[in-house]
């Protein structure tokens, strides 16, 4: 049996290559590697593709994270409620600015922050609320929003895994006032080294970024505002992206057929399937489902002698980790404790035959 893994990056490449070869020879032949051509193009593009005015490449979803922070005046006092369930980039970024990551539960079917938690965490310090839309299925912006309106905070979105995903004909990443993307490979939309980009409607904002991300410097001259970054998108990876962004509809459908199928295989079980709660259209970065609670290590096991790859995504929430200690022990965050001790997430990706989702249903039906 041939192994299964969790995304197949050069099965995608050897169906790609023949667009993506000739645009990588282009840009070493043209020789304008930092801020050429690809990159505005780019830009461009994905702005035209997200609805937004403005899109900024930038070096990875970390910094994209820690720019929008910076660019929308987050400091040293500011509090930014956000999911304790999600990669660490997402709290980081709040401390890079000096702010004070504040995290709040999570809803249990959906696993993004829960609006009724949101609501309750607001302080008289509370800045901005930076919600992910994980594994790829939007958070529910309109609660968010009506939160923030009330209470006049920022929202800035964390699209890391979501890019595709909509609520009706909007796109995540044109919601709130930025959206952070990555293009780190096994993304949705990725690349073959580290990306990222800001997306935003405001044009000050907007001019903000591009001056932080290249040394505070104001266009063209060697004239430097303010102390920035050297925060820029590759343009080999800018050439990359032109490619992949023409198929990143199919690449989400593919994957949305995928999630289907499991849905389909897996219903008569005690797995507890992602769904899609009515909010939004979910692009299945991940495929995380819940298993019984004390069984997840005994079906790992079972999937790995099949030689099927799976992954726990996450597996300590971030008010539990080392890094983020010195905030205190929160007691009050028991969904996210219960999710991170029973989820489990599936291979998916747009590649992905039926054979293989089939192969992999069977393992779980015959471990269950
Ligand atoms: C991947 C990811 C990031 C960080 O992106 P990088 O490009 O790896 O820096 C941030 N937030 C979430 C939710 C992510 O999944």
């Amino acid at each position: 049996m041939n192994p299964i893994p969790m995304v197949d990056l050069e099965l995608q490449y050897r169906q790609l290559e023949k667009e993506i070869n000739p645009a990588i020879a282009d840009v070493l032949a043209g020789t304008r590697f930092i801020l050429g051509p690809n990159v505005s193009e780019f830009e461009r593009e994905a702005a035209d593709y997200l609805g937004v005015k403005h899109a900024l490449g930038c070096a990875s979803g970390t910094d994209a994270l820690h720019l929008a922070l910076r660019a929308a005046g987050i400091g040293p006092g500011d509090e930014v409620i956000t999911s304790p369930f999600t990669f660490i980039a997402t709290a980081e970024a709040i401390a890079y600015c000096g702010a004070t990551p504040v995290f709040v539960d999570i809803d249990p079917t959906t696993f993004n922050i829960d609006p009724e938690a949101v609501r309750a965490a607001v302080t008289e310090r509370t800045r901005a609320l930076l919600p992910v839309h994980l594994f790829g299925q939007p958070a529910d912006m309109d609660a968010l929003q009506q939160i923030a309106d009330e209470h006049e905070l920022l929202v800035i979105e964390d699209c890391a895994q979501s890019f595709g995903a909509a609520i009706g004909d909007r796109q995540t990443g044109s919601m709130g006032l930025a959206g952070c993307f990555s293009f780190f490979p096994s993304k949705n939309l990725g690349c073959y080294g580290d990306g990222g980009l800001i997306t935003t409607s405001d044009s000050a904002l907007h001019e903000t970024l591009w001056t932080l991300r290249n040394h505070g410097r104001k266009a063209g001259e060697y004239f430097h505002e303010m102390i920035g970054y050297n925060s820029r998108l590759d343009e080999i990876q800018a050439a990359i992206l032109r490619v992949k962004l023409g198929h990143i509809d199919q690449f989400n459908e593919q994957r949305r057929r995928v999630a289907r199928a499991y849905g389909r295989l897996l219903a008569d079980t005690d797995l507890v399937m992602p769904h899609e709660d009515g909010i939004g259209r979910h692009v299945y970065h991940q495929f995380t489902m819940l298993v019984p609670d004390g069984r997840r290590d005994e079906l790992m096991q079972a999937l790995k002698n099949e030689r099927i790859a799976c992954a726990v995504y996450y597996p300590t929430p971030l008010h539990r980790q080392p890094a983020f200690a010195e905030l205190g022990v929160h007691d009050g965050l028991p969904v996210s404790e219960q999710v991170s001790e029973r989820c489990l997430s599936l291979p998916i990706f747009p590649e992905m035959t039926d054979e293989q989702v089939e192969r992999v249903a069977e393992c779980l039906l015959k471990a269950l």
